[in-house]
């Protein structure tokens, strides 16, 4: 059986194996390379995942004290640290662990250079078990030791907030690593960030239907689908109705389908828990606002809307064929990573001080950049995924005005700190 294809448990015991409290994949002098030769195998297969785009980094730790495994990857620092949120659930194999924290740190690299942030794009996680109903205790420990491993790297990662992740666990992070972001108000900083991404979602929903139903379309009588009535997803809603628009929403939390019920009138939104009714329902908008990997070769072909624009990161399970297909089905799609950018504009300006007007300022700014971009599509007859990707391409490639291209001297600290074990050593 292929490394990867085991469960993360077993990762744990190839950890230990290797005697390090830090283990790690880098790009060194070159070459890709594992921290101990018991990690050639993996490093080997990481290598070959799709999702796989010279990372600069993955960094990961079990801990024995909470029974967690630490990750963080790190996409491209050419602008800057690898930033990203933490997200903290269990996965079934070492590859789903590994993969998601390769797509979503790229994703926040594109995400970061798109907002124009001074960042690269790093992704943190915390592999557990069990991620629910945890004595608090225990909680606060996983996080404070998740906040150590952070410190650890030398900044290379800067923590977030992402799924399953409280303001109160960044700040216990935040009392351990200065590298976390999104820390409470009371703090200086910025707190949750959701409400901004999902003003940055609608303000993106708007300039999609003016570019496909003309200009000065609007929301109001729009049939909207909306995914997850999250912390994001809600907020979508609210504008949304406040503009005129209806909804159908599916949503798999019982709590959050009550919210829903309690808010709107079932004229104003109406809530479905057939999901397959729910995506072949004739509608102008899917917004989705849930998880990863929804529009994919089946899904499209059955979605019976003109436009999808939700707050959901990595939305395309294969980011160039989807977004083909979308475009050859006259769905107008806006890149995830293009549009859901405003909670992270938001955490990025704690550390210069927090102005709210500037947040005002971002939401204009998507919208005009989501009017730009989809026009740009539309003249030269490609996807929009493709005019993004290309920006987002371009720009990761300028270096920070002050610190150029940090990471490669942050490996080689943190290599310093905890040297690579060679053949020789580890079979002395
Ligand atoms: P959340 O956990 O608050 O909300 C997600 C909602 O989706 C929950 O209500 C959950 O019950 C529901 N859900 C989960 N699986 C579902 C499924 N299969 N079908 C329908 N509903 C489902 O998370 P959030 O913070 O609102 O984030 C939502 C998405 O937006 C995630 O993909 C996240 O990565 C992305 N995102 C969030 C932010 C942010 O500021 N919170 C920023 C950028 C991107």
């Amino acid at each position: 059986m292929k490394s990867l294809n085991q469960s993360p448990e077993a990762l744990k015991s190839l950890l230990q194996s290797t005697g390090q409290s830090l283990a790690y994949f880098v790009q060194y002098d070159g070459q890709f390379v594992a921290s101990h030769p018991a990690l050639n195998g993996l490093k080997s297969e990481i290598e070959h995942l799709p999702d796989f785009d010279n990372h600069e980094g993955i960094f990961i730790q079990f801990d024995p004290e909470t029974d967690a495994i630490f990750t963080a990857s790190v996409h491209k620092t050419k602008r800057g640290q690898g930033q990203g949120g933490v997200r903290f659930r269990q996965y079934d194999t070492i590859k789903a662990l590994i993969d998601d924290g390769l797509r979503l740190s790229k994703g926040m690299a594109e995400k970061n250079a798109v907002a124009g942030i001074w960042w690269g794009g790093g992704k943190g996680i915390i592999y557990r078990d069990q991620v629910h109903n945890l004595e608090e205790d225990l909680r606060y420990k996983i996080f404070q030791n998740y906040g150590k491993f952070v410190a650890s790297l030398n900044g290379i990662y800067i923590a977030a907030e992402d799924m399953n992740v409280r303001p109160e666990d960044i700040d216990v992070m935040y009392q351990y690593s200065r590298f976390t972001t999104c820390i409470p108000k009371a703090k200086g900083g910025s707190s949750n960030p959701s409400t901004y991404t999902a003003k940055g979602v609608f303000s993106a929903i708007k300039a999609a239907v003016e570019v496909y139903y003309g200009e000065g379309a609007s929301l109001k009588g729009k049939k909207v689908l909306l995914q997850g009535a999250g912390n994001v997803g809600f907020h979508v809603l609210e504008q949304l109705v406040e503009h005129g628009a209806t909804a159908k929403v599916f949503e798999i939390s019982e709590r959050n389908i009550a919210k829903v019920k309690d808010q709107f009138s079932a004229e104003q939104v109406s809530v479905t828990q057939d999901q397959d009714e729910f995506f072949s329902s004739e509608a102008d908008i899917l917004s989705p606002n849930a998880i990863g990997g929804i529009l994919n070769e089946q899904s499209i072909a059955n979605l019976k809307v003109n436009i999808v624009a939700g707050g959901a990161n990595n939305q395309l399970l294969d980011p160039i064929k989807d977004s083909q297909l979308l475009y050859e089905r006259g769905i107008m799609y806006v890149p995830d990573f293009f549009l859901n950018r405003l909670g992270i504009v938001n955490c990025a300006n704690e550390q210069y001080g927090y102005v709210e007007e500037d947040m005002q300022a971002q939401i204009t700014k998507v919208y005009n950049d989501t009017l730009d971009l989809l026009k740009k599509a539309k003249a030269d007859n490609v996807s929009p995924q493709k005019v993004a990707t290309e920006l987002s391409t371009k720009l990761m490639e300028e270096e920070h005005p002050i610190w150029g291209h940090r990471g490669p001297k942050l490996i080689a600290q943190i290599i310093k700190n905890n040297p690579i074990v060679s053949a020789e050593l580890a079979e002395a």
